[in-house]
């Protein structure tokens, strides 16, 4: 069969037809062809994923532990220890598969659309749902979905260095190419992957998913492997050096024990004792569950992330740039004035029997790619409001409506809008003589005017009418409104419209659009600032109208500086980096002064999050440490380069997903604390009573019960203590700053302490009794005091500010490790198992006395130290 490429237009339309499908055709091409997705063969087996979890460190100890307890003859540890581990794998791998299905449903969330001609009307579908034969509408910012053939373009360039390393732009049109040609120069095609930089197409679908030419290389590009992010990382390096540790001290506990002359078999023991209670087993999987339920939360609360790393740096941001547009403001554009003819208007009384007022319609309708349909408005609102005021200004009455003229006049070339350019034209023949219409910033356009309109004539620009405009911008700016400028020009027959060619105009008019702040972004700015994060406002509007809605929702104070971007590119690296920190506003900017922004804060060792909508955002969303798509109006492009999406484009929903973000690192670290903490305790005690000469303390069935069980309840209540408002008046966390630092590291050891002196102080009461109930009632304390601290550490505050209730899975969590250390040391069947002693009912009171004690103690600590700072 003749290639895509190579087919007429006939061969082309007979094959595939050209004008889309139908819904009907669509589901029955879906059966044939399957999903248009790309398959995944880096996906590893659960298989692999269960192997996987035995290859650390800690686990190979354990297994050496293992071992250890079977040569000398402890058949049951030996048990316990295997069952564990194998328990502990399963464990992980569900975890994992777990955690890999709720990630992949986020994807699922943000996964990619297209916009599809079905039934005849413009549809936006999942891309994964597009068939061959569908008529694929792109235009700039979008992804290509599919491979296909373009028939009909204007001014298409896109970027198919995914496929082909070319970094540079294409340009892409319908014609046909009867000739063998290499893929990079089949112009007439589009690929699956590419971006479309500019312009826009129609698209016939040939091939999707693996069929696709991307497809056809899709296993060099299954890059699923496990991204860890730096929490991980650093959690990693940290388990390993400790095993090293637990390792050396084991073996001079061994030595230790031999040089005391005990048996070999019992230093063994009591070095496999130590190896165990060290080892925080539970640790890695809270860290995944945490990580995951705090991703779930913040779904709900609109932020959908897309790295699992950006939940960290979300909790160290200190600098939001965020759009102006649509993330701060509402994106209800409204009309207010219209200045036509020296003087200011409303769009009520726009009157079309004069020719400047036509002129001003003719634009606002003809060089427009937005509609409303049944009152619904569809497309950019800044191009709807102009609809909205053409109605406003009678012609509905007059039954003319945009339909109407549009259909009156043809498009014949067009240069869609672009936030560099900050313009939009188009070409209409306009009774028979060829016009070009063109909108956009009044600076950018005022510099390409050399006429005005004057009355229903035309006379050159004078150097008082440009003054007069640039005033009434100033004055429109100043409220906060976005303007507009409309101008117009004749061109020769046979003339195209191209970018060079965009000057030379005829000045028609300016509009005032109004677009409100959303109401909740001056509390959120306000949180932002409390919380030790700069707002920053970027954005392409004009300098005057972004300050002044900078300073309406609390971004710009007295003192602040705005720039515009032209200011921007005349001052060096190292006076922006001198004036950063007072640049609130950034106006008129392009997008690579994005990039320059980001760096020029993350060069001053700042974690920055970054908006962004629009097709070159891309590599400003990449460079941040968080790159911030929109949900709603961001394109397929920025989307796809983001870490997180807003599903709501709002502003509010940053500050609560860094809100979400401090609170699943902070749980992190308490659960952290709280495991190493109790781990610490038992490894003081096994210490002691190898210095002590004293029998071992504890059996590694004691130990592994307790951190594999009993500690982690706690441990994942902790995970998840919810938000509370004063994670937000903190400053942002130092991203430098290791796990380990001196704070965390000294409360570690005064809980390790304590917990470890009322255990040791119930091994003491135990040994009066004999050996076995030593280690029993050491066992029990050090249970039972893990039990409590974990309330200790859920938060910073005391148990009496934060309540049981604000947690009930700590209670939960309490309650189920009582019980489950109730049963180990009572049911019958358990007791031989753990070799546990029955007790006194004095020395079970003690056990719980004792256990409570340091709980008791840090808790009234707390209490004194609230009810000073009160004071
Ligand atoms: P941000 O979302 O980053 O805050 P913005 O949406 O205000 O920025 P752009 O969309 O890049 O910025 O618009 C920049 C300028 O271009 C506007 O101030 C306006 O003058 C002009 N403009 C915006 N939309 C259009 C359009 N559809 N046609 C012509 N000109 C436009």
């Amino acid at each position: 069969m003749k290639e895509v490429y190579r087919m007429t237009k006939d061969e082309l339309a007979k094959q595939y037809g050209m004008k889309g499908l139908t819904e009907e055709q669509a589901a029955k091409n879906l059966e044939t062809y399957g999903r248009n997705e790309l398959m995944d063969k880096g996906k590893k087996s659960i298989f692999k994923i269960f192997l996987s979890q035995f290859a650390d460190l800690l686990v190979i100890i354990l297994i050496i532990a293992s071992v250890i307890s079977m040569i000398s003859g402890n058949v049951e540890s030996t048990i316990v220890i295997i069952a564990v581990i194998v328990l502990n794998a399963i464990l992980g791998t569900v975890q994992y598969v777990k955690a890999q299905k709720s990630l992949d449903s986020l994807k699922e969330l943000s996964s990619p659309k297209a916009k599809v001609l079905r039934d005849g009307v413009k549809k936006e579908i999942m891309a994964k749902d597009i068939v061959p034969g569908d008529l694929l509408l792109l235009e700039a910012g979008d992804i290509v979905a599919a491979d296909g053939r373009i028939v009909e373009s204007y001014s298409l360039q896109v970027n198919e260095s995914s496929l082909t390393g070319e970094s540079t732009n294409v340009e892409k049109k319908d014609m046909e190419i009867p000739e063998e040609c290499a893929l990079g120069d089949r112009i007439n095609m589009v690929y699956s992957g590419s971006l479309v930089t500019y312009g826009r197409a129609n698209v016939v679908v040939t091939s999707t998913g693996m069929n696709t030419e991307i497809g056809k290389i899709a296993n060099l590009m299954n890059n699923t492997g496990d991204k860890k992010t730096p929490l991980q990382v650093s959690l990693d390096n940290f388990s390993k050096k400790l095993a090293i540790i637990i390792m050396a001290i084991s073996v001079v506990v061994f030595l230790l024990r031999i040089w005391q002359k005990e048996p070999v078999l019992d230093s063994l023991m009591f070095a496999v004792a130590l190896a165990v209670a060290a080892i925080p087993e539970a640790l890695s999987s809270i860290v995944t569950i945490v990580q995951a339920m705090g991703t779930r939360r913040m779904a709900k609360d609109n932020a959908i992330i897309k790295e699992l790393k950006a939940v960290e740096s979300l909790g160290s941001v200190s600098v939001i740039c965020s759009d102006k547009t649509g993330t701060l403001t509402q994106n209800k554009m409204t009309v207010t004035e219209v200045y036509i003819d020296g003087k200011c208007i409303l769009p009520e009384e726009i009157d079309i029997r004069s020719r400047q007022h036509r002129y001003l319609l003719y634009n606002a309708i003809l060089n427009n790619d937005s509609s409303i349909s049944g009152g619904k408005e569809i497309g950019d609102p800044t191009e709807t409001c102009l609809l909205v005021m053409a109605e406003k200004a009678g012609l509905g009455d007059k039954g003319i409506s945009e339909e109407v003229i549009r259909d009156m006049m043809e498009r014949q070339e067009e240069i869609p809008f672009d936030s560099d350019r900050k313009l939009m034209s188009s070409k209409y023949s306009v009774h028979g003589i060829p016009t070009v219409f063109t909108k956009g910033a009044v600076d950018v356009l005022l510099a390409r005017t050399e006429y005005i309109m004057d009355g229903d004539t035309v006379r050159t620009i004078t150097k008082t009418d440009i003054d007069n405009i640039l005033n009434q911008n100033r004055i429109f700016s100043e409220k906060g409104t976005r303007v507009l400028a409309f101008a117009y020009k004749e061109c020769k027959k046979g003339e195209h419209l191209t970018k060079e060619s965009e000057n030379g105009y005829v000045f028609i008019g300016l509009t005032s659009i109004v677009d409100p702040p959303r109401e909740e972004s001056k509390e959120a700015v306000l949180s932002a600032i409390n919380a030790g994060i700069k707002p920053v406002m970027i954005t392409g509007d004009h300098k005057v109208t972004a300050t002044a809605i900078a300073k309406q929702i609390g971004i710009y104070h007295d003192g602040d500086i705005a720039l515009t971007g032209a200011e921007l590119d005349n001052i060096s690296d190292k006076e922006l980096g001198d004036i950063l920190e007072k640049v609130s506003v950034y106006a008129r900017v392009s997008p690579e002064n994005k990039i320059r922004i980001v760096d020029a804060w993350q060069k001053k060792g700042k974690i920055v999050a970054m908006t962004g909508d629009g097709v070159n955002d891309a590599p400003a969303l990449k460079k941040a440490d968080v790159g911030v798509a929109m949900g709603i109006t961001g394109t397929e492009v920025s989307k796809d380069a983001a870490a997180m999406v807003l599903s709501d484009d709002n502003f509010a929903t940053i500050i609560k997903a860094v809100l979400n973000g401090r609170n699943v690192y902070r749980n992190i670290m308490n659960a952290i604390q709280f495991l190493l903490s109790g781990n610490l305790a038992a490894i003081f005690v096994v210490l002691y009573c190898s210095v002590m000469a004293l029998t071992t303390p504890f059996l590694p069935v004691h130990l592994l019960f307790i951190n594999l069980l009993t500690d982690s309840l706690p441990a994942l209540a902790i995970g998840m203590e919810p938000a509370d408002k004063s994670l937000l008046q903190n400053k942002p966390r130092n991203p430098e700053e290791g796990i380990l630092n001196k704070k965390f590291s000294m409360k570690l050891l005064a809980y390790g302490i304590s917990i470890a002196v009322v255990t040791q102080t119930a091994f003491y009461i135990g040994l009066k009794v004999n050996a076995a109930s030593a280690s029993t009632m050491a066992f029990a304390t050090l249970t039972l005091a893990r039990l409590f601290h974990g309330f200790t550490c859920r938060s910073g505050y005391s148990i009496f500010k934060i309540g049981l209730k604000s947690n009930k899975w700590s209670v939960l969590a309490f309650l189920t490790g009582t019980l489950l250390l109730i049963a180990a040391l009572m049911l019958p069947g358990f007791n031989t198992l753990f070799m546990v002693e029955t007790l006194s009912g004095f020395n079970l009171l003690m056990i719980g006395i004792l256990a409570f004690l340091p709980t008791f103690v840090f808790q009234v600590v707390r209490l004194i130290k609230e009810h000073y700072n009160k004071k």
